[in-house]
């Protein structure tokens, strides 16, 4: 980075449950993984907000949803509780141009999987592998300001088939020092709004503070900030050309 325009407004959600339950998490995310993603954002430029599951409405109220040009997403135990009202309104401001970046055990929140139609699927183990993140795309945005290739020492493991659509571009790819592959950066287009998977960030490694993973999302970020343009009409439509109509 730096943006180069204003920068958009980014609401960090996160469900926030692990940390205040567990002394090991709160141990490497003592304010919680959203202080950490939201500090990163705001050393690449970003104003952030933070929002949390236990909060009024989530904390995604219509006024807030409104004021967001891109919403990061963290949960993973609980899924279940957000209210699918909130779930369908996050949707709804995504398909009018809303950036969405879903992090890690997000590929199972409601949102993604209602965006994306599948189950969203992976396989998984948690034995704090190696994991060298693959940059398969080097001249997307997302991947700017980075090598071909950097390394997050500790990791819990993702190992394909995810159950995703094929993405629109595929940024990065994973390997694990167990041996199985990820496509772990997934580009999507939803109505006017863009959707962005990233896969690391388990709650017991500090991921959230390391430099190359703070500047993809701040890449990310970036890149699903929306873009504008007429909002599409789905209707009876006249002709624009002279057309016999009988
Ligand atoms: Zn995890």
């Amino acid at each position: 980075m730096p943006p180069t325009s204003s920068p958009p407004t980014v609401t960090v959600w996160n469900e926030y449950r692990h940390e205040r339950d567990s002394d090991a998490v709160a141990e490497v995310y003592p304010d919680g993984i959203h202080t950490a993603i939201a500090d990163g954002l705001a050393a690449h430029g970003f104003e952030t907000r933070t929002a949390t599951l236990d909060d009024p409405a989530h904390g995604l109220s219509l006024d807030v949803l409104a004021e967001t040009d891109v919403l990061t997403w963290w949960g993973h135990r609980a899924h279940d509780e957000v209210r699918d009202d909130v779930v369908e309104r996050v949707c709804d401001r995504v398909r009018e141009g809303m950036g969405l970046v879903v992090l890690h055990s997000g590929h199972y929140s409601k949102p993604f999987k209602r965006l994306m139609g599948t189950s969203c699927a992976l396989k998984w183990r948690e034995a704090g592998e190696r994991e060298r993140l693959w940059v398969v795309e080097p001249g997307h945005p997302i991947a700017a300001g980075l090598d071909e290739l950097f390394v997050v020492p500790r990791a819990e493991m993702y190992g394909e088939r995810f159950d995703v659509p094929a993405p629109d571009e595929l940024v990065f790819c994973s390997w694990f020092e167990g041996g199985e592959v990820f496509r772990s950066g997934c580009c999507y287009t939803r109505g006017k709004g863009r959707v962005f998977y990233f896969r690391p960030g388990h709650e017991t490694y500090p991921i959230y503070y390391q430099d190359e993973i703070r500047r993809v999302l701040a890449n990310a970020v970036e890149w699903a900030r929306p873009r504008g343009g007429p909002t599409p009409r789905f209707e009876r439509s006249d002709p624009v050309e002279d057309v016999d109509l009988g």
